[in-house]
């Protein structure tokens, strides 16, 4: 069946303008790291992307190796498009990145020019677009230098394979250092994507900062560090779950020792009446350098239930305090 989009999609999510850029970004936007690979149900991740865009979210984020196998999950974004997103591409933010390990040899990796330019060609290709809107390096390569990784962005930029650039896991120096390298070469840095949640907070010791100070926005991903922060591990680890697959990076260890601070977490949750997952969507989205909240889901229900956090976003100093207390030691 052909897909029309709601026509009420812009009416209730707030959109947050990204650093000092021309471009806007829903509060909530969409990762295809899971659930969209070749070993997911098509079908399932078509339904989240429908939902997605009905519910105000733009921005859709990719990189070459999400699947699994590694390109699958652009592979079947680029079949979505086609069958029904392409009339609304003009409202879309597409972005990918380049940066960890895609095909054999020494060209399929980290940062060169070789690597990068080849990698978002593959990308198009697999997406069937003729443009991204957001490039990225995936993270920093301690041997190339920083110039060349930030050349290949900006030579993406003004080929228009690409509109913008930007940055992810960059520590804070290594990021400003990228933001003036590019801001040189004419190709500003849009936006830096770390990973951020109440479990990981390493972009407070400077990177927001320096997101700031460039006016450059930031897009956290893992923000539920990738379902630790939901109530969904309380009773132990569900079937069909993150930590019960055999693929990915969160393994059946990592649960047992965030529990006590995600029950407590969860109590206080219940006590604002939201859900923990909304309570730490939430949190994030109370930085105003903080952009847009980069969440994945398993089903159309999660992606609701987390895009409705923004009827319920204030804290009070209190709660802040309380969430410290919790998250502290
Ligand atoms: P989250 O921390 O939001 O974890 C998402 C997972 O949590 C879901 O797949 C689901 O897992 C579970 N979940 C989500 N909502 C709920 C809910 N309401 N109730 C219960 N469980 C829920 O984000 P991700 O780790 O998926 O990362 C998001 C995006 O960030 C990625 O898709 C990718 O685009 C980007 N990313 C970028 C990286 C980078 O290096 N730049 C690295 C990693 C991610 P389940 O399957 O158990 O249901």
């Amino acid at each position: 069946m052909s897909y029309l989009a709601n026509p009420a999609r812009y009416e209730t999510m707030p959109y947050k303008r990204c650093g000092r850029s021309g471009i806007k970004l829903s509060a909530f936007s969409l990762g295809l790291w899971h659930n969209f690979g070749g070993v997911d149900v098509f079908e399932n991740g078509r339904a989240m992307i429908h939902r997605a865009f009905d519910l105000g979210i733009t921005h859709f984020d990719l990189a070459n190796n999400y699947g699994p196998p590694p390109g699958s999950a652009e592979e079947n974004f680029g079949k979505i498009l086609k069958q029904d997103l392409m009339a609304y591409r003009d409202e879309l933010i597409i972005s990918t990145k380049a940066g960890y390990l895609m095909w054999p040899g020494p060209y399929g990796d980290w940062g060169s020019r070789k690597y990068i330019l080849s990698s978002l060609d593959q990308s198009l290709k697999r997406m069937g677009l003729e443009y991204v809107d957001i490039f990225y390096h995936h993270r920093p390569d301690p041997e190339t230098p920083l110039e060349e990784s930030m050349m290949a962005l900006d030579h993406a930029v003004r080929q228009g394979k690409a509109l913008y650039a930007g940055i992810s896991n960059y520590p804070a120096e290594k990021a400003k250092e990228a933001a003036k390298i590019l801001r040189e070469l004419g190709t500003p840095c849009l936006i830096h994507q770390p990973k951020y949640s109440m479990f990981e907070r390493w972009v407070e010791g400077g990177l927001l900062d320096v997101l700031e100070e460039e006016g450059i926005g930031c897009i956290p991903f893992s923000p539920l560090a990738q379902g630790l922060l939901t109530d969904k591990y309380l009773n132990g680890i569900p079937e069909g779950s993150r930590a019960s697959k055999s693929w990915g990076f969160l393994k059946p260890h990592m649960v047992e020792p965030a529990l006590i601070k995600v029950k407590k977490l969860n109590e206080l949750a219940v006590q604002r009446g939201q859900t923990l997952a909304q309570m730490a969507l939430a949190w994030l989205l109370k930085d105003p350098r903080v952009t847009s909240v980069l969440i994945g889901a398993s089903s159309v229900k999660q992606l609701e239930d987390n895009v409705s956090t923004i009827n319920k976003l204030a804290f009070s100093a209190e709660e802040l305090a309380l969430i410290e207390e919790i998250l502290k030691d």
